[in-house]
């Protein structure tokens, strides 16, 4: 039974991760800052809480860092956590930038420490990459961050890539582009908008405002992402890899299929608000996800829709409207 162990466990893609690594016959063990304080709603929700083990460490500790990589000597470690919101990272940039690079340096370090064949995924992002100027970003796009997440991310991703040449540590990078579900925060615009919608659907609220709803991303969903990250550690040779749909969309179609979704008219319901625009950064990523299909035989099954569909059931499910619904 092959062991792994996901930091930030508790996190949206470490929820799904432990739960497709279960299905597999994984042995899984977490890690959280505080697993004490912490209720972990999604892996509850999911009904696989009791069936993984959480530590609570300090991963910017390199000592803590070794003792429980050494305790639980995993196959396979995915270095998820992170403060993981772009719009935070410009009010704590030096919080990010520690719990994105120097929690990936303490992690390589110790494999390299301790000398075990462990293998190590790293989460990066579609944020170091500046805007391509309409082409698709590959693995061989410039790394160019314009923000202090991705600043953090980038210098995660060479971090791994150093440790992978120069010591032969079995490391790679996923360089993730927007995923999404119903174990979104509400602090991220995805859940912000699917939550408003769902509220105005009901009566409780009237209007929902954003920022600018012209940024483009690529939207996929979350337990689609976390197969490929699995995918990335089997190879015998790890190499990173763009995980994406390859389907570029604007904030105002992800906007337009959640109130479809509810059978609304989004421009009845949404006010621009200046002071919710973000700092400049890339308005319009694009990504091509060609090689992971090629290599891994990986391909993103959900759309945006199909995304936007399915967080608007999950809300409702939990909701006065889904309840009244359920009653009619
Ligand atoms: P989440 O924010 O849902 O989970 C990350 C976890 O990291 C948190 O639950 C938290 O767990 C832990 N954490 C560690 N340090 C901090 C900190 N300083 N501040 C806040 N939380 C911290 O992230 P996702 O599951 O969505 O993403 C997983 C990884 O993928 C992250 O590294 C993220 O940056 C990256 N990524 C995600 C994308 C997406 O669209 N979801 C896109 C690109 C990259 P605890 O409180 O238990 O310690």
């Amino acid at each position: 039974m092959k062991k792994a162990l996901i930091t930030g466990i508790g996190g949206q893609d470490g929820t799904y991760l432990a739960a497709h690594l279960l299905s597999l016959g994984y042995r899984v063990v977490g890690t959280s800052r505080s697993a004490g304080a912490r209720q972990f709603e999604g892996l509850e929700s999911l009904g696989i809480r009791h069936a993984v083990s959480i530590h609570s460490v300090n991963l910017l500790d390199f000592d803590a860092t070794l003792r429980v990589v050494f305790r639980e000597q995993p196959d396979e470690i995915y270095n998820l956590a992170a403060q993981s919101s772009v719009m935070a990272s410009h009010a704590r940039p030096a919080e990010t930038f520690e719990s994105i690079a120097v929690v990936t340096t303490n992690l390589l370090e110790a494999i390299r420490t301790l000398a075990v064949p462990i293998r190590l995924f790293s989460a990066g992002s579609a944020e170091m990459f500046d805007a391509t100027g309409g082409m698709p970003a590959n693995e061989d796009t410039t790394v160019r961050p314009q923000n202090p997440y991705g600043l953090a991310k980038a210098t995660s991703f060479w971090q791994t890539a150093q440790y992978r040449d120069t010591y032969s540590v079995a490391a790679c990078a996923g360089i993730l582009f927007n995923h999404e579900s119903p174990l979104r925060p509400e602090h991220f615009v995805t859940q912000k908008i699917v939550t408003a919608a769902c509220r105005i659907a009901a009566g409780e609220q009237d209007h929902l405002h954003l920022g600018d709803i012209s940024v483009q991303r690529d939207w996929g969903w979350a337990p689609d992402y976390v197969v490929a990250m699995h995918k990335m550690l089997q190879l015998d040779q790890p190499e990173d890899f763009i995980i994406a749909t390859g389907k570029t969309c604007s904030l105002e179609d992800f906007v337009r299929e959640v109130f479809a979704a509810l059978s609304l008219d989004w421009k009845l319901y949404v006010r621009h608000d200046h002071g919710l625009v973000r700092p400049a950064g890339n308005r319009c990523s694009r990504a091509d996800p060609t090689r992971i299909e090629r290599r891994l035989g990986w391909k993103a099954v959900a759309t945006m829709a199909d995304v936007a569909r399915r967080m608007v059931s999950a809300k409702l499910a939990g909701s006065s409207l889904g309840a009244m619904q359920r009653a009619a």
